[in-house]
Formats: structure tokens, C-alpha cells, sequence
């Protein structure tokens, strides 16, 4: 049986799995943001991490990215719904709106952002970087649960942990993007490195400094928007099993299938035993 995996952003630490236990995992690549609650809902396996850790003690650029997603790769996941808090760059996107990009933009500066070099080489694809497959069926559940939602856009994701300056936010908005985060890459490349499922569902909390309205707006406000978002995370992944057996075939477990461009023969055998969850089937 398959299991998903489930990152929660800000404010999101549990979703009440049910015969769950934690497990504690090490990577060739460091330790993930923390034990991984492997449980189920409704029949069907979850396996859930809080990307900044419980109590929210990891920022942006310190997330061990390759280590939580090659974490999850080796417990089984195959499709991973990245739950994100994230800034409205549109009118349209009103705080408490559900996102669900289908591109993204890279500006992040200091992230460790492949599983691969020292002696290995490989290029995936990005040009689709979210599964359709997954997204469609994220999409169903959201619609069943009558919640705001925008379909497709771009999720621009910068370095932080400040957010933008008005200069910034205006240069993302001429670039088009719809919502802005600090999290969401290279998570996103890593998945499909790691040729799983990946989709974002993304959270508007607050409009960027763009937005002229943004001053009057209070914290209690955003806190409160931020709490009622955990909230609907929480009913979109408890209604997934709903959906799941609905779900197309995608071509994300073969994203490795024509990227590896080493020669077998010279990858070195300490790479080969790291990656193994990850290109072992290439190997054989
Ligand atoms: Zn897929």
C-alpha cells in the first residue's frame, strides 16, 4: 500500500494520524527537521513532517531539505502534498485563499539544492514541476470541502528569513507571480529528484508590502487567519483517502529515467550506496 507524505508549514505539527508512532530517521545527507509521524486516515498510510520542526525552531535556509525528503523516500512515500504558508502578490488572492501553484521561480541563494554531484551528474526535467496527477486530486478535495481556491499559478520562493522590501514586492509583481514563500525551494526539485508526486498547497495568510491595505492590517488578524489556514489543512488531508483511489498515472517515478548522464561504470560506490532509495533501480 502507499503511503503520502505530508510537510506542514507554520503552525501545522500534527494531523492526527491514527495508530501513529514516530520514527526517527539519519540520511546520507543529515538529519530531517524531526521524527516523522508514520500513521494512517481512513485506511491509508500517512507520513507526516513538520518542515520547521515542532515548535518552529529551523528557518528557511537552515531546513535540511535533502535530508526531509530523502527521509520520506525511504520510508515509501511516493506522492508528498507540501503545505506552505505563503504572501498574496494578487488582489484576487485575499488572505485565508487556498493556492495550489503549478510553476515555480527559484531565488533562493544558499540552499543545497541536488542529491547529486561528487562524481555523479544528472538534469531533470522542471518544466512541470508539480505532479498533475496528485494536483487533481488535492483539487477535488478542496472544491468538496468548498473552501477558496485558486488553480495553478507561481509561487516565487526568496531566501529569507526578512521578507521582501517594497522594491522587491514590486518587482515580483511585475514578474506575474501569485504568491511569495520561503520554503517551497528546492524541496520542489529534490521531489522530483527523488522522483515522487509532488504538489503544494499553499496558504494566504497576508498581502506582501505591495498591497496598500497591508499596514492597517493587525497581527491578531494574521494569527487568526494563520490558525483558521491550520485548520483547513487539517480537513484537506483527513479527505484525501476520499479522493485517492480517483488518482491518475503520472510519469514522476520515471523522472530519473533519461537525467542520470554519468556513466554507471565510474559512479563512485559511495554514491551508488547513498542514493541507493534513490537511483538504486538504475543501478541493477
Ligand atoms: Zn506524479
Amino acid at each position: 500500500m502507499e503511503m503520502i507524505g505530508i510537510i506542514g508549514g507554520s503552525g501545522l505539527y500534527n494531523i492526527g494520524l491514527e495508530n501513529s508512532r514516530e520514527i526517527e530517521i539519519e540520511t546520507p545527507f543529515g538529519n530531517p527537521s524531526d521524527k516523522i509521524i508514520v500513521g494512517e486516515l481512513k485506511g491509508v498510510k500517512f507520513a507526516f513532517l513538520p518542515r520547521h520542526g515542532r515548535g518552529h525552531r529551523i528557518m528557511p535556509s537552515e531546513i535540511n531539505y535533502r535530508a526531509n525528503i530523502y527521509a520520506l523516500k525511504s520510508l515509501g512515500v511516493k506522492r508528498i502534498l507540501s503545505i506552505s504558508a505563503v504572501g498574496s502578490m494578487k488582489e484576487e488572492i485575499s488572505p485565508g485563499c487556498l493556492v495550489l501553484p503549478d510553476q515555480f521561480i527559484d531565488f533562493t541563494k544558499m540552499r543545497e539544492n541536488t542529491f547529486f554531484g561528487d562524481g555523479i551528474v544528472a538534469h531533470v526535467s522542471m518544466a512541470e514541476p508539480v505532479c498533475p496527477s496528485f494536483f487533481e486530486i488535492i483539487r477535488k478535495v478542496i472544491l468538496s470541502r468548498g473552501y477558496p481556491l485558486k488553480e495553478g499559478g507561481t509561487y516565487i520562493c526568496i531566501e529569507g528569513p526578512q521578507f521582501s522590501t517594497k522594491a522587491e514586492s514590486f518587482l515580483w509583481r511585475s514578474m506575474g507571480v501569485d504568491v511569495i514563500g520561503m520554503t517551497n525551494m528546492p524541496e520542489a526539485k529534490l521531489a522530483r529528484e527523488a522522483e515522487m508526486c509532488y504538489v503544494t498547497l499553499a496558504l494566504a495568510t497576508d498581502y506582501d508590502c505591495w498591497h496598500q491595505v497591508e499596514e492597517a492590517v493587525s497581527v491578531e488578524s494574521i494569527i487568526k487567519i494563520l490558525n483558521e489556514n491550520v485548520e483547513k489543512s487539517k480537513d484537506i488531508v483527513r479527505s484525501i483517502p476520499d479522493f485517492l483511489e480517483q488518482i491518475n498515472i503520472c510519469e514522476c517515478e520515471n523522472s530519473l529515467k533519461y537525467a542520470i548522464i554519468t556513466d554507471p561504470k565510474i559512479i563512485p560506490s559511495e554514491k551508488k550506496t547513498s542514493l541507493k532509495p534513490i537511483i538504486g533501480k538504475y543501478l541493477d
